[in-house]
């Protein structure tokens, strides 16, 4: 497995403030750091440098993207604005900041996915890793949202559309992906699959819901309850995003890898351990098909990092990893409502009819 990395993706500083929130928080005696911040990027690549996973591993350097490769996803005119934003410190968006440095960072992590594509498109591997920052999936064609500036994941997706491929977006970040999901609204030769937490909407530049009400012929959300773990996922995947890849044909994959659906994530409410990240990751190997996956959210950095490590080591195959906070407990009875919840609005997908309970 390929792992593309770029130096660059560090020089997006985003501050600190009340958790997520820029500015004074006189009252704070330490302001937290923003949760998205260089130091967690740095923390996952050295748990893949370090860790027992790491002789598995290659890495390779990513790029800068060019006006042209930013367009296939978003609209000029966000383009310009979001450049214009990143030559002072400037909050696009109420939790979203951006800096002197974000512009090459927005550059390096959208072309650096590109380079993990373009090498599991050449077949030199058939998986690739993207382990950049800022994250993308919340990012629509013309609006910033939840540390998202550039959809990376769409940008591989769509790169790949147009080169001829069958290509699926699966989103295990804890957040609905609503942008990706905007940014193939009127593209149904993408499929895009979204697994999170019941979060809902949260602002003027996040009016989606993530429910299974927004499901179409080429969406499909599965909304699990507050409190889901690695059973819930297990299943949600087994049960409805892998028979969905299968019906469509899927012939390229591009995974939206989060780990902020950890039960110590403090931008989540689900559950998963790192065994479930193992789970995940061998359940997705397990398909077969070319994968290139992109950094999305996990933010309690040490945790997120073992959870990036197991999730690797169940791509490869391995179990290499204890987990020594694998003490939540997971409650899986509300699993049967929700998965039967996102399959009743798919009445134009065989397998949802065949597995309807
Ligand atoms: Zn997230």
């Amino acid at each position: 497995m390929e792992v593309y990395w770029h130096d660059a993706c560090l020089g997006h500083d985003t501050g600190s403030g009340l958790w997520e929130l820029p500015g004074r928080w006189d009252w704070l005696d330490v302001p937290e750091p923003h949760p998205e911040n260089a130091a967690r990027l740095r923390t996952f690549r050295h748990a893949l440098e370090r860790g027992p996973v790491a002789p598995h591993l290659t890495w390779a350097t990513g790029r800068f993207a060019t006006d042209e490769e930013l367009s296939r996803v978003h609209t000029a005119a966000y383009l310009a604005e979001l450049r214009a934003a990143c030559e002072a410190r400037t909050a696009v968006e109420v939790n979203t900041v951006v800096g002197p440095g974000s512009w090459d960072a927005i550059r390096a992590a959208a072309a650096t996915a590109l380079a993990a594509y373009e090498s599991v498109a050449a077949g030199r591997t058939r998986l690739a890793y993207a382990l950049v920052r800022p994250p993308g999936h919340h990012a629509q064609p013309g609006l910033a949202d939840g540390y998202c500036l550039v959809n990376n994941a769409a940008l591989v997706a769509e790169t790949a559309r147009r080169a001829g491929r069958r290509v699926a977006v699966l989103d295990w970040d804890v957040h609905h992906g609503n942008g990706t999901q905007e940014v193939f609204r009127d593209t149904p030769d993408v499929l895009t699959i979204s697994v999170h937490m019941r979060h809902g909407p949260w602002g003027a530049n996040h009016r989606q819901t993530g429910s299974p009400a927004e499901s179409d012929a080429s969406n499909i959300n599965v909304e699990l309850s507050l409190g889901a773990g690695d059973t819930a996922y297990r299943r949600a995947l087994a049960e409805i995003a892998f028979p969905a890849l299968a019906e469509f044909g899927a012939d390229l994959l591009v995974c939206a890898s989060g780990f902020d659906g950890s039960a110590f994530d403090p931008n989540g409410r689900h559950n998963l351990t790192a065994d479930g990240y193992r789970s995940i990751g061998r359940a997705v190997a397990g398909l077969g098909l070319p994968t290139v996956l992109t950094q999305e959210g996990g933010y309690l950095r040490g945790y997120a990092a073992l959870c990036l490590h197991t999730l690797v080591e169940g791509l490869l195959g391995l179990d290499l990893l204890a987990d020594p906070l694998a003490y939540v407990p997971d409650d899986a009875q509300l699993v049967d409502v929700d998965l039967a919840r996102a399959r009743s609005t798919l009445p134009t997908w065989d397998f949802a009819r065949v597995t309807a309970r």
